[in-house]
Formats: C-alpha cells, structure tokens, sequence
C-alpha cells in the first residue's frame, strides 16, 4: 500500500533548475517536493565550469535575469557557506579581429564591462599570456561556484531553511494529475514544474519531441588543484569564445574573425571548440570544451577533442600545471531555434521547464522567478 502524501507543488529534476524553481515556490510558501532520480544530482548541473556567465548573455530579459541570478548565487553563498568567488573575466584579444570585436562590444553593449590595455589586464591576472595580447575585455560580474558542491549545498539549504522535502533515489516515470506515483508514495498536488534536464523520453516525451530541442554534448578537462594555492583570478577566455556566445552577435566585427577562425580551425569548429579556464574552490582549473549537438549522445569521449583543447591552451595561458587529473562530459538540451528556453504546459497544472543550453547556472533563478510569479 503507498503512502499517501501532499504537497502544493511537486518538482522533478534536482539539477539547478529544479532548485532554482523550488526555492521560488518555496520563497511564495509553497509546501514543495522534489523528485531526483538518482542519490544525489549528477547531470549537467555538476559538470560544468560553475561560471555564472552574465557577459555571454543576449542583451535585455536575459541579461536582467543573470543579473537577477548573480544575486541570488550570493545570497545563498552567504546564507550556507558555499564557495562563490567574485571573479570577473576577461576575454583576450591576440589578434586585430579580436581586438575589433571586443571593441565594438565595449563600445555598443549595455553591460557591465570596459578595454583594457595588456599593462591594465596584466593587473588583474598573471595567468595569461602577455607577449602578443593586443586588448582584453574586463567584466567584473562574473563568479563562480563550485559545481560539485552546489547542488547538494543547495538542496540541503532548501530542506533545511525552506521546509522543501527531497526524494533522492525517486524516478518519476509517470504523471497522473493530480497525482504522482513513485515506488513508495503517492503524491497529491496542485502544480508539478518538469525540471529533467536532458531526460526528454521519460516524461512528455511526444512535447519533447515536438519541441525545437535537441541535445548537446561537451567535453571538459579538470587539472590537479594548483601549487602553493596559486589563483587564476579571473576566468578566461579567448577569441574563440566570441564566435560562441549569444552576446557578441551585434557586432559587425563578427564576420572577419569568424572566416578566419574557420580558415584557421576547422577542426576547432567542427566540434564547437571554444576555451573557458575557471578555478574552483579547491584549486583545480576546469578547461573546456566542445559542442556536439545529436539528439542521441555518443557515450565514447573523442581523445582528438582533448588534445585539440590543450594544444590551444598554450596559446594564452600560463599556469603552474597543466597535470590533468579528470576528463568527462556533459549533456544539456539545446533549443535550435535561439532562444534561451523551453516552457510548455503540457497539460493543466504541469509545467515543463528546460532549454537553458550552456547557460542554467547563470539563468535558472531569473527564469524560475519569472515562471512563479506568473502562477
Ligand atoms: C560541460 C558543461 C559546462 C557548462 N558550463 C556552464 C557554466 O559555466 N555556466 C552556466 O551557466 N551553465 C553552464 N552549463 C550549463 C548548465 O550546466 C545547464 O544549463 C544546467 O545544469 C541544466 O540544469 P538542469 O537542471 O536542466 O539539468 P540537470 O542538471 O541535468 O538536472 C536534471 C535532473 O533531472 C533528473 N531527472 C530527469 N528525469 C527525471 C525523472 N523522471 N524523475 C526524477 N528525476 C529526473 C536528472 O537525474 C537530473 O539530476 C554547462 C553545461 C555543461 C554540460
């Protein structure tokens, strides 16, 4: 016999999405459950670079809501001790296009950012290059947590401060509104948010499959925790990276740099190469990645896109190992149609949320805020 349960709302996913929905239901008093398939949260939300990357995002909604999710990264890093480091970044410029590019975002985007000459960038990180830098562009809102660790603390601050009940170790194959049966309980509730990340054949899989989505696979690279607690200081980025994110595609500048990165690294954009280093709280640098987009995930990780990722790295960075001591990947759903996210109400009462693609640590909470507030 299950046991028969309720609640006002009901979650699936612990991934940050998840979270970010149950603190906002819970933040409206909102008696939450939320459902995680596995012991503790493993998907995208543990593998990435934990960048809270407001600098990538497309100008108006979306930067507001980075904005809006930096806030919060700091309000819970305050309120559970989680390592959240003020960073900034800087993306570097060795060539005249790139130069041009970042110039032009300087100049034409309304976001927190400003040139810096190489004497200027060499102030705020020795973790570069600096024989050949022509400019770099400075932001001072990027932070970052770590991965690892942020899910878990999060959802231990939620049950704890919250009153948000989790059921780790809990598929939900089925949703019978009102109603969700796992194996143990039987859940009775008002609202249920579909947070499953790139899980699109378990629940609602005919929307899914309707939807412009898609899945997108990356590699990354994590190195031994740095020497004498050496610091990188901002995260990193290079030209590469201006061709990737949704930010930077105003600028006309754009075009020339595009053709010679093709002309120069098909291989680097046949796999979606682009390079971000980050340091976590432990030391470790995490340096990545690739995109490769199929609606089925090859399991077999590409040696050659490891390779192709260090052989780049000496081309700006200077850091006292580069001793790699874990490689993985990472799987998010990518909406095709450029926008940054997918929500659907597939039936009254249920919610899907899903599509933040490359960008959930940065955008979950602002995206989360906005649904709840429109129940
Ligand atoms: C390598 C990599 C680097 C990235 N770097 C950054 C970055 O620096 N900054 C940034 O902002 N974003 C970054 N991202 C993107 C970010 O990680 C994702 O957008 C975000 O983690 C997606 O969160 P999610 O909750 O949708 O998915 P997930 O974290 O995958 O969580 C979904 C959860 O749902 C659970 N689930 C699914 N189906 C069910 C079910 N039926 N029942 C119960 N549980 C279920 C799964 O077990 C899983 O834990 C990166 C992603 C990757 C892969």
């Amino acid at each position: 016999m299950l046991q028969q349960k309720q609640a006002d709302a009901a979650v699936i996913g612990a991934g940050i999405v998840g979270l970010a929905t149950a603190y906002h239901l819970a933040l409206q008093g909102r008696k939450v459950v939320v459902f995680e398939r596995t012991g503790r949260a493993l998907g995208a939300s543990v593998r990435n670079f934990g960048l809270v990357w407001t600098i990538g995002q497309k100008p108006g909604t979306v930067y507001e809501r980075a904005l809006y999710g930096r806030s919060i990264w700091k309000e819970i890093a305050a309120q559970t001790g989680l390592a959240c480091a003020e960073t900034g970044s800087l993306h570097l410029a060795y060539h005249a296009d790139e130069q041009a590019v970042i110039e032009e975002f300087a100049q034409t985007a309304n976001v927190h950012c400003h040139l810096l000459t190489p004497a200027e960038a060499a102030q705020k990180s020795s973790a570069f290059k600096q024989g050949g830098l022509k400019a770099a562009l400075w932001s001072p809102m990027e932070m970052t947590v770590n991965p690892r660790e942020a899910s878990a603390v999060i959802a231990a601050w939620l049950e704890k401060a919250k009153g948000v009940t989790f059921r780790f170790g809990t598929a939900v194959n089925g949703i019978q509104m009102p109603h969700i049966e796992t194996r143990e309980e039987k859940w009775k509730v008002d609202q249920v948010f579909v947070c499953s990340g790139a899980d699109f054949e378990t629940l609602y899989p005919r929307h899914f499959s309707a939807a412009p989505i898609t899945k997108c696979k990356l590699q990354m690279l994590r190195t031994v925790p740095q020497p004498h607690n050496w610091q990188l200081g901002p995260a990193l980025s290079t030209g590469l990276s201006l061709i990737h994110y949704a930010s930077f595609a105003h600028c006309k500048t754009l075009a020339p740099l595009r053709a010679r990165i093709e002309k120069d690294f098909p291989q680097y954009v046949q796999y979606g190469i682009h390079l971000l280093v980050s340091q976590n709280g432990a030391g470790e640098l995490s340096i990545g990645d690739s995109h490769e987009y199929a609606p089925s995930v090859d399991p077999f990780d590409k040696e050659e896109i490891n390779q192709l990722i260090l052989q780049y790295l000496p081309n700006f960075l200077q850091v006292p190992t580069l001793q790699i001591q874990e490689r993985w990947h990472g799987v998010y759903p990518k909406l095709t149609n450029g926008e940054t996210d997918l929500v659907l109400e597939p039936e009254k009462g249920v919610t899907i949320v899903n599509g933040l693609g490359g960008a959930g640590m940065t955008l979950s909470f602002g995206l989360a805020r906005d649904i709840v507030a429109k129940l």
